[in-house]
């Protein structure tokens, strides 16, 4: 157990999301810092030792955006974009800002923890290692994950992935041939305590793949079930 508080900076400037935030945030145990307009965020940020990092996207003297590309320059800590609208949201989803999260304004202070212990989570130890190792270009039979350029191939044809459904394949292609829950992808990809997530989304998202990198997805050569367990993808 690390008994050194963990650091947190938020970055937002409704004074009084920012202080209800930081109420929350010392509640859960962790140290917690507020700046107001993106200016101080990134000089924050950049000096501050900081474990992770709440940013609000509209901020005055500098905007969300722009202060996690600088952050980016120079450090690795998790980031998780607050977004107040949808639009944002794809927005962020869209663009590689090197944000490792995001929430959508209004979010349940559950939630919101859940999120931060997670990033906090894969930020420190084995995880990001397992997440460098997805970086690699990985050859598991005829199928190719290729870190570099986030693409999927199949005897060099790329298939058609979504962000998650990439992250998906290339998580378990780093760790070929272990099975992993269902609870502990969702945790892994989507970043969710079970309690937050639906383990459906896991098999939805395996039945997805199949059927674009199986030959015949109902007697999969790669993406695999193990019974009682969750799901690998199989040592070619
Ligand atoms: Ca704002």
């Amino acid at each position: 157990m690390d008994s050194v508080k963990k650091k947190i900076l938020v970055v937002e400037d409704e004074k009084k999301i920012a202080l209800m935030l930081a109420y929350n945030i010392k509640k859960e145990g962790y140290e917690c810092t507020t700046v107001y307009d993106g200016e101080s965020g990134l000089t924050e940020a950049l000096g501050g030792g900081y474990d992770l990092i709440l940013l609000d996207i509209m901020l005055p003297r500098m905007n969300g955006y722009e202060v996690c590309e600088k952050v980016r320059l120079v450090s690795q800590v998790p980031i998780i974009f607050l977004t107040a609208k949808e639009e944002e949201k794809d927005k962020i989803l869209g663009l590689d800002t090197g944000a490792d999260d995001y929430v959508t304004k209004p979010f349940s202070f559950g939630e919101l923890m859940s999120r931060i212990r997670a990033n906090i989570r894969r930020s420190s130890g084995e995880v990001v290692a397992e997440k460098k190792a997805a970086l690699d270009i990985i050859q598991i039979g005829e199928l190719k994950v290729d870190g570099d350029h986030y693409l999927v191939t199949k005897n060099d044809e790329p298939i058609e992935l979504s962000k998650k459904d990439y992250d998906f394949i290339a998580f378990l292609a780093a760790n070929v041939g272990k099975a992993y829950s269902r609870e502990a992808l969702l945790e892994e990809i989507w970043g969710y305590d079970d309690y937050y997530g639906d383990i459906r989304t896991v098999d939805v998202t395996v039945c997805r793949i199949r059927n674009k990198i199986e030959k015949d997805p109902a007697k999969p050569e790669y993406l695999m079930t193990k019974r009682g367990v969750g799901y690998y993808l199989a040592k070619h």
